[in-house]
């Protein structure tokens, strides 16, 4: 999308890690304009499909999922960090690897909010190694739930979540994809 390729080329910040920083429009003050735009492009690529809920994982996809939610009105479910050692069996958990944070932690949504008969699009904002994504997908299977697809906003390619996930089968529609970045150059594959 070049409008999002614009943004990062403009305003996107290389940081030493490999690690992308897009804090002045997603991760830490959001153009909340700028990601309703977004939204929409996310509803034009699943018009069609049938979808009941949409995932995300705290802390950074919640604000973005609420605005993708506003163009396909559901319901926004967010995948919580857990902190506790206990995991209480009135929810779904699965395992994640930050590749940001280079640690692990449990996920866990309600039993009551991912039922079998829900139709579930993932948004986030970032795929890298595909651990967060594969987390989610974990906890929708365990619920019986269906996986409509993935809606992220830049897929890190160079990186081998994206492949992974959709060797898995999950329909991934990523707005911008990355090929390679260094401190001077970011390219996109089209
Ligand atoms: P994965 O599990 O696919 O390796 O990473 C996904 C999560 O890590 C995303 O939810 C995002 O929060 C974070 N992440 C991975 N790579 C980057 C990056 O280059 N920049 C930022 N800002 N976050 C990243």
């Amino acid at each position: 999308m070049k409008l999002l390729e614009d943004r990062i080329l403009k305003d996107g910040i290389v940081r030493e890690g490999n690690v992308l920083k897009v804090d002045s429009f997603v991760n830490h003050q959001i153009d909340v304009d700028f990601i309703a735009e977004l939204a929409k492009e996310f509803k034009r690529l699943y018009e069609g499909e049938e979808i009941t809920k949409i995932l995300t994982i705290e802390a950074s996809g919640i604000g973005i999922a609420c605005i993708v939610a506003q163009e396909f009105h559901v319901p926004v479910l967010f995948a919580k960090k857990n902190k506790t050692i206990n995991i209480a069996n009135d929810v779904y958990t699965s395992k994640v690897e930050s590749f940001t944070h280079k640690r692990s932690y449990d996920i866990i949504v309600s039993k009551d909010f991912l039922k079998p008969e829900d139709k579930v699009l993932i948004i986030d904002d970032f795929l890298a190694m595909g651990s967060a994504m594969q987390g989610l997908i974990s906890l929708i299977r365990d619920a019986g739930a269906t996986i409509v697809g993935a809606g992220i906003i830049i897929e890190k390619a160079y990186q081998q979540g994206g492949q992974m996930i959709r060797d898995m089968g999950v329909r991934v529609e990523s707005l911008a994809r990355i090929k390679s970045m260094d401190n001077n150059t970011i390219e996109f594959i089209h």
